[in-house]
């Protein structure tokens, strides 16, 4: 049957779906999960978004006694995991870990392929992470008061990395272009891991990356930080200015992050799994290891799936005219 579905993923899904909640409701309800449970994550791995789903997994083997494993589906954005993720089989051993990308690739793609409010079950949000702003330490800035100068005057020698159109990256770099009114050479990855090993060797020379990876780079000297998009300092990195005192006030973004599985995942798995996610969110090892890399923590009434979609129809809202300004399409 799996393998039927993912031929006919659209009508065989749900005649496959429908005799199965037939079934299930004659069957006794098993139990869940009873083997290791799948995330799939739409960036390379050891990026900003791999690295909360792994710290993620861990929290969540321990809460449903079953291993999770990350599995990356990097390319265009996250769009190629998110479609996958959308076409697996409802049986709750696939999940999907994505950020606000959702809510902005429905903008971006006039034929995306998968919906995101509709093809998927929301579980919870997870954390949300500031950007970081930074460049190779090849380009001498010097001071992050001169980073919008610099850059307005040399951008056509400029180059951005960016994780894909429909990334977080890609969402800061406009954001960037237009606070700055500048043209910079986007240079695509599947993933932020790639940019930014990229741009400490000085292949390309800046990007805007969630903290969540960038900050360890940036300790380690490997790259320069010229803001954090969020209103205060980090307290893990308070040298760090923020956008605004480096002259840059509307460049302000937080990335949030949410689970969901795919359609019709039964309301049974999604409640088990939620309940494990609200357990992760407060978990003490995971809220220390979000704050070291300068992630906010959410509280555990927000990891529910009405919290999930509520928030995910509002953003895509409240994006949707934004990226009109921006008059970029990714198809
Ligand atoms: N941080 C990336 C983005 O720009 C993706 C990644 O996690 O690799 O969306």
């Amino acid at each position: 049957m799996k393998m039927l579905i993912s031929i006919f993923p659209t009508a065989v899904r749900v005649i496959a779906v429908w005799l199965l909640a037939c079934y299930s409701i004659q069957a006794p309800a098993q139990a869940y999960p009873t083997q290791p449970v799948m995330i799939i994550v739409p960036f390379a791995a050891g990026g900003p978004t791999d690295f909360i789903a792994r710290k993620l997994a861990l929290e969540l083997t321990a809460a449903i006694g079953q291993p999770v494993i990350v599995v990356n589906h990097g390319g265009i954005g996250g769009t190629v995991g998110a479609r996958k993720a959308a076409d697996a089989y409802p049986d709750g051993y696939t999940l999907f870990l994505h950020h606000i990308g959702m809510a902005t690739a429905p903008a971006l793609y006039r034929n995306l392929g998968f919906d995101p409010q509709k093809d998927f079950e929301p579980i919870g949000l997870i954390v949300d992470s500031p950007m970081v702003l930074l460049s190779t330490p090849k380009l001498a800035i010097g001071e992050p008061k001169k980073f919008a100068n610099y850059v307005r005057t040399n951008q056509a020698k400029l180059s951005m990395a960016y994780a894909g159109v429909g990334s977080a990256s890609h969402l800061c770099g406009m954001l960037l272009a237009s606070v700055l009114k500048v043209d910079l050479f986007s240079v695509p990855y599947t993933g932020s891991a790639l940019a930014l090993a990229d741009v400490e060797q000085g292949r390309a020379d800046l990007l805007c990356d969630q903290t969540t990876s960038a900050l360890k780079s940036i300790r380690e000297g490997r790259t320069l930080p010229y803001g954090v998009t969020a209103t205060q300092r980090l307290e893990t990195m308070p040298e760090i200015p923020t956008t605004s005192e480096a002259g840059m006030p509307g460049l302000r973004l937080s990335v949030w992050h949410g689970l969901y599985a795919p359609k019709y995942t039964s309301g049974r798995v999604i409640d088990a799994i939620s309940r494990a996610l609200q357990a992760a969110v407060a978990s003490p090892a995971f809220v220390s290891a979000m704050l070291q890399v300068g992630a906010v923590p959410i509280a555990p009434r927000a990891a529910t799936p009405q919290a999930l979609r509520t928030h995910l129809a509002e953003q895509t809202a409240t994006w949707k005219p934004i990226i009109a300004k921006f008059g970029q399409f990714a198809d």
